[in-house]
């Protein structure tokens, strides 16, 4: 029998919630502070039969579709409070499936305090690629990353990091360790640029917009500022090596429209697809979208009865997708719609209108492009290029 395939996917990642708890307390944290009891109320750790249905969920949809990368996130609350022989077994699980021509990519979000030789060894045996959570030095970090009892989480992250650092300078492990850390209305963005290039050596991070939504008191105008001190901080430092994702991003898309879309930041990403699953094994999609607890967020189905076709059918996932590309009517007439489009779907949520608003963020994100648009003017990239290519 002839199997004909469907669509061509460039890349499926899965955030894969392996442990619903964590070992520190972020105020801002999505996932346990912002009012949705989901991770409480699921299973502590997720079991090795729902990582083996995840597997057959893989199988069936690499039958299915032609898929180039398969990219699982072990994420949390914090991954690494999962025990390592269960996380060994787990990893053994994901390798051990036929994939055919796809290439499984295993990777890690972590506050790192528990990396230890131990870890580092399951990192290179399994090829894990890890990153790091922190935002700042520690007079920064600690306003809001303290542990459960109120202590500072920074030497400890650090700590983590400078293990995965070591590890990845000896060939242990398959990639840099990148940083992620959230913008934060009341720093300084050029302060934490230096710190993540300079003092902690980092050549990979991202600023994380922070999922605020309407009915939260936003700081728009310090998270622009933020933003445009680190960028100013990275234009002035002129190290080409250093990536930071949503300044690359946005400036990629600036010098060529078709530039390195990025899901949840990027509009109409094409054959790119992520979705979460919890350690319950159901999936749902956008992680980020669980703090409106929104019926969008609902599960779409449990991995071990699921095809990638029967996913991408829902209701939920076809709803998504098209808010992906359906701009909000409050940015019709707005000069960088193409590429900000209406900003993330978390920040444009209201229970009242769901996601037809524009983005808490949209005063950010207009000194942000404006910034960013004449930083590239100054270095002689010419007006009508730009503007050519966010028209598009
Ligand atoms: S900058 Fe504001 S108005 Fe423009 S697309 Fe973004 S959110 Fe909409």
């Amino acid at each position: 029998m002839t199997i004909i395939k469907r669509e061509k996917i460039k890349h499926l990642e899965i955030i894969l919630k392996v442990s619903e708890r964590c070992n520190i307390n972020c105020t801002y944290c999505y996932v346990f502070n912002m009012g949705n009891t989901l991770a409480a109320d699921s299973a502590p750790i997720i079991s090795l039969d729902n990582i083996a249905a995840l597997r057959g969920f893989f199988e069936r949809s690499v039958i299915e579709n032609h898929i180039e990368v398969i990219q699982v996130d072990f994420h949390g609350g914090e991954p690494l409070m999962m025990k390592k022989e269960r996380f060994n077994q787990m990893c053994e699980i994901l390798r051990e499936g036929n994939y055919g021509n796809s290439q499984l990519v295993l990777a890690l979000q972590t506050n790192g305090i528990l990396i230890d030789d131990e870890w580092i060894a399951l990192f290179e045996k399994h090829q894990v690629h890890a990153s790091i959570s922190i935002d700042g030095p520690k007079h920064i970090n600690d306003r809001h990353r303290l542990d459960r009892k109120g202590k500072s989480t920074y030497e400890g992250t650090v700590n983590g990091l400078r293990m995965l650092q070591n590890a990845w300078a000896k060939g242990r492990i398959p990639a840099e360790p990148g940083i992620l850390s959230v913008a934060n209305a009341n720093a300084n963005g050029g302060e934490i640029y230096h710190h993540f290039s300079k003092e902690l050596k980092c050549q990979r991070f991202d600023f994380l917009i922070p999922d605020d939504q309407h009915a939260d008191s936003t700081d728009a105008e310090g998270i622009g500022r933020f933003l445009n001190e680190a960028l100013d901080a990275w234009f002035a430092d002129g190290q080409p090596n250093i990536f930071v994702r949503i300044f690359n991003t946005y400036l990629g898309t600036m010098l060529n429209s078709q530039f390195n879309r990025i899901i949840g930041i990027s509009a109409n990403v094409e054959s790119v697809y992520a979705f979460t699953v919890t350690s319950d094994g159901l999936l749902r999609i956008d992680d980020t979208l669980r703090s409106t607890s929104d019926k969008i967020f609902n599960p779409i189905g449990h991995v071990r009865e699921l095809t990638l076709s029967s996913v991408l059918e829902s209701t939920n996932a076809k709803e998504y997708s098209s808010l992906n590309s359906e701009l909000p009517e409050d940015c019709n007439d707005c000069i960088w719609s193409k590429i900000c489009h209406g900003g993330r779907l978390v920040n444009r949520f209201s229970p009242t209108n769901r996601f037809n608003n524009k983005t808490v963020f949209c005063p950010s994100m207009r000194v942000f492009l404006s910034r960013a648009a004449s930083h590239l003017i100054e270095a002689g990239v010419s007006e009508e290029t730009i503007i050519e290519n966010i028209q598009q």
